[in-house]
């Protein structure tokens, strides 16, 4: 692995934990594994002066930012350098019921009577105003929270566009969407999204609620508080009315009471099981609409016919994009064991070229992790991972010494019943379990509370469909791994929620048809 700069250029001393690291060079370098690569990439910074960051951020009630009543604030901080960004309102429980009389309001007097063709024109201006801030919605994910500029560059900013883009041209032909014929919307939802993919989530929630009539009161995770506000600029900008997006930033207890209100019409929920377990409690009796979309375990099936330096690529996407924190992340690769020791040996090799360092650095493929507490807790597992008998392996790699890193690690020779083939780690950490027939990679891929996701790689169609119809994953992709596309829904079930999102049917979960 290529080691990179921290976030402030200077070369830190924290290193893998698995002794596997280089000897430093004098000026601080890495040597060069044999037969590695012999040349270094030059700094490519991305400037972060595009962002303006104010030292304080309100809460976006009613159109405007305002302080939380009770005044409290609460940090948000670069988690590659812990250098805090800005203080943020923290918002209570009489500011949830601000919110959610803003947003009844609107829903009422504006936005619900409002002509559907009128609706699609704000979605399309948010669409186009995220376009034109692109950039400083990159470069302010990134800050916020540690992923690469690369990735915040060219996924989360885009396919937040894609989302409005598309929904806007759904809000006109609602009743042609197969859901009946005269939907209507639920009327006020009380949207509550993680940190992993903020600004991305945030459009996943607000666009197709808007789109069929709802209006909103989102509350975004709290280490990764500012796309969100900055979302909330980009609907002032657009003219939105007041009230049809509230933000309220806040921890776990603000999202608590957003749910529990009892003006919310319908809750939808990112993030972990356990949580939307409590969530899927709270709600019940009271008629209230849910979705949630929870974790993941998923597996990513290697047969011995699969165009192997594809696959691994394929494995290298599924599970260290964006640090591995992601819901339908690959974290169990499944290979079959006549190719293990070949798909081994060339992903190690691969990994050797992957670079961690500054987020904002244009050649980053490994940010921060996002909070001291997920550090914690991939650490823990990972630990475990080692004390239960896997074998553990990085590539030599140096960490900064400053902020929250993880190396990419694989681990080999797991068993099913180890903790990290059965726990969503959520970080940048690979299990490698092996099969020998279709049946048992059946057998192996299905055996995880999880159902949200799996990959499949071979040569035959027949034997992708054959997987695909096994699999219960509510997501398969094949020869490819991580593709989104507003048009297509995505979702779980069993501990992996229920609902869609995206595409026709993400739309009926904003419907009453
Ligand atoms: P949470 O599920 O706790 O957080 C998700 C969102 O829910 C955040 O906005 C959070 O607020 C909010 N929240 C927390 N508690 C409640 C509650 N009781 N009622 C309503 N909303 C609540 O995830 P964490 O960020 O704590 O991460 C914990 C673990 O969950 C991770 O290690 C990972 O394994 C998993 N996870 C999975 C995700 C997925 O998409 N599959 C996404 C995120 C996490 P706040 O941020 O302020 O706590």
């Amino acid at each position: 692995m290529q080691a990179g700069k921290d976030a402030r250029g200077a070369d830190g001393d924290q290193t893998a934990p698995d002794g596997a690291n280089a000897p430093a060079g004098p000026s601080g370098e890495l040597a060069r594994p044999a037969g590695g690569i012999d040349w270094e990439y030059a700094p490519a910074p991305e400037s972060r002066d595009i962002v303006t960051l104010a030292p304080e951020y309100g809460l976006f009630l009613n159109g405007e930012f305002v302080p939380a009543a009770g005044r409290e604030l609460f940090a948000t901080v670069n988690p590659a350098t812990e250098e805090p960004l800005a203080q943020v309102a923290e918002a209570g429980a009489a500011d949830v019921d601000r919110a959610v009389a803003a947003a009844r309001t609107a829903y009422e007097q504006v936005w619900g009577p409002m002509a559907p063709a009128e609706r699609a024109k704000y979605l399309y201006r948010i669409a186009r105003v995220l376009q034109e801030r692109s950039r400083e919605f990159a470069v302010l994910e990134s800050l916020d929270n540690g992923k690469p500029i690369k990735e915040s560059r060219d996924v989360d900013v885009p396919l937040a566009a894609a989302h409005f883009f598309y929904h806007a041209g759904w809000a006109d032909k609602l009743e042609y969407a197969g859901l009946g014929p005269s939907p209507r919307p639920v009327g006020v939802a009380g949207q509550v999204i993680p940190w992993n993919f903020p600004l991305l989530m945030a459009a996943w929630k607000l666009a197709p609620a808007l789109a069929a009539g709802n209006t909103c009161v989102l509350k975004p995770a709290e280490t990764t508080p500012l796309t969100a506000l900055l979302l909330a600029q980009v609907c002032q900008e657009a003219g939105l009315p007041p009230g049809v997006v509230n933000v309220l930033t806040g921890a776990g207890e603000t999202g608590a009471a957003l749910v529990a209100h009892p003006g919310v019409d319908k809750v939808a929920f990112t993030g972990s099981t356990e949580v939307g377990k409590q969530i899927q409690r709270t709600l019940a009796g009271t008629g209230k609409r849910l979705t949630l979309e929870l974790g993941g375990k998923a597996a990513n099936v290697v047969f011995d016919d699969a165009p192997v330096e594809a696959a691994v690529e394929g494995i290298v996407n599924g599970i260290f994009f964006n640090q591995g924190h992601v819901c339908c992340a690959g974290s169990r690769l499944l290979v079959q064991e006549s190719v293990a020791d070949a798909v081994v040996d060339k992903l190690r090799g691969r990994l050797g070229t992957l670079r961690l360092g500054d987020p904002l650095d244009k050649n980053t493929d490994i940010g921060a992790i996002n909070s001291r507490p997920q550090l914690d807790k991939i650490s823990e597992l990972a630990a475990s991972g080692e004390a239960e008998g896997a074998e553990r392996w990085s590539p030599p790699c140096r960490l900064p010494d400053r902020g929250y890193w993880f190396p990419p690690t694989v681990f080999t020779g797991v068993a099913q019943s180890h903790r990290i083939a059965r726990e969503e780690i959520f970080g940048p950490v690979l299990s490698v379990l092996t099969f020998r027939t279709p049946e048992e990679a059946v057998t192996k891929a299905n055996n995880t509370p999880y159902g949200l996701s799996a990959g499949i790689w071979t040569d035959k169609g027949s034997r992708i469909l054959w997987l695909a119809q096994r699999l219960r994953a509510g997501v398969v992709w094949a020869n490819t791994y991580n593709r989104f596309d507003p048009a297509s829904p995505f979702g779980g079930y069993r501990e992996s929620g229920f609902g869609r999102e995206g595409g026709r049917h993400g739309l009926a979960a904003y419907l009453d048809a």
